[in-house]
């Protein structure tokens, strides 16, 4: 009996199928808060990689809205990616920062063991925001760093056939963003060219998921359109991508998240009892988060712990 040839094929599994991950609409700030549509975690798939937390807002007028106003709140356990696609927002944190914010830029904030931080549309603002705000678990080995932020002003481009891509984390077509990540993975703002047939590289050890900016971007026969994520699963070195009319789509993708996460309110940990601490910490005002100074408003309280334990999930459900 022969040997068999070498196949480059073996080994390499068929790509996962695509799920459209419907989004959920979510008002910040109660009823007549903000509207936001959430589509991680999602029923189905809670995390893209270390990707846990996804909602996406707008275009809002500003002529009929007051825009966002976050107060002053903690996080735990992951960093905030904000990335707009419109408009402005004025970041203030415990550390001392305070930075507005502009599409195409990044603000990275990285909780760690605990910041707070508020979050606002600024009194001088354009007419209209849009944009996304997305959070990053993050690792065992580094969930308990001191926490940091970081604004990046000016992102990497890349630009090849049929679209332009602004790396906002992680490396794409050998192009890497400076923010600082923890697990291997990719953000990427995407636009397409009208018209064109653009192939986009991926890496068969990562899964990914595409949202809709703005257009109707068609990702391989799909079309999508602003509002739900669609997942294309993982063991693929391309997607094609097109579009008929400007579309600019948010990449995220990364290797797959295997720890087990307890998610509740702001906080990412391990177990029920880490959120109780943390939960603790922020309503007794204990040095752990320190203090958001210079934002008209009070902190916000957290809401009540659920009765039954909460229950450590992984990133599928
Ligand atoms: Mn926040």
């Amino acid at each position: 009996m022969s040997s068999f040839e070498a196949d480059p094929e073996v080994g390499l599994s068929a790509p996962a199928a695509m799920e459209l991950l419907e989004g959920a609409p979510v008002a910040l700030g109660g009823p007549r808060g903000f509207a936001v549509t959430r589509t991680l975690p999602n029923r189905q798939r809670r995390m893209v990689g270390a990707w846990c937390f996804l909602d996406a807002y707008g275009p809002h007028d500003l002529a009929e809205s007051e825009g966002m106003r976050v107060g002053p709140h903690p996080h735990t356990g992951l960093q905030t990616v904000t990335w707009l696609v419109a408009g402005e927002v004025f970041h203030r944190d415990s550390l001392g920062n305070a930075q507005e914010i502009r599409p195409g830029q990044l603000n990275l904030m990285t909780a760690g063991r605990g910041i707070s931080h508020s979050e606002e549309t600024p009194a001088a603002h354009t007419p209209v925001l849009q944009g996304v705000q997305l959070w990053v678990a993050l690792p065992h080995a580094v969930r308990d760093m001191p926490p940091a932020f970081a604004h990046h002003a000016d992102l990497p481009v890349v630009t090849e056939p049929g679209y332009t891509a602004k790396v906002i984390m992680g490396t794409f077509a050998g192009v890497t963003s400076p923010a600082r990540c923890h697990t291997p993975l990719i953000g990427a703002e995407l636009t397409l060219a009208p018209s064109a047939q653009a192939t986009l590289p991926l890496k068969p050890d990562f899964e990914y998921a595409v949202l809709a900016l703005d257009g109707a971007p068609v990702i391989d026969d799909v079309t999508l359109k602003p509002g739900p994520l669609l997942y294309l699963g993982s063991g693929r070195t391309s997607v094609a991508a097109a579009t008929e009319s400007p579309s600019r789509l948010l990449l995220l993708g990364g290797e797959p998240f295997e720890e087990r996460l307890v998610m509740w309110w702001n906080f990412v940990a391990r177990d029920h009892d880490e959120i109780v601490q943390m939960r603790a910490d922020w309503s007794d005002h204990t040095p752990r988060f320190g203090e958001v100074h210079g934002y008209d408003g009070p902190p916000l309280p957290a809401p009540p712990m659920p009765i039954s334990r909460l229950v450590p999930r992984g990133r599928v459900r």
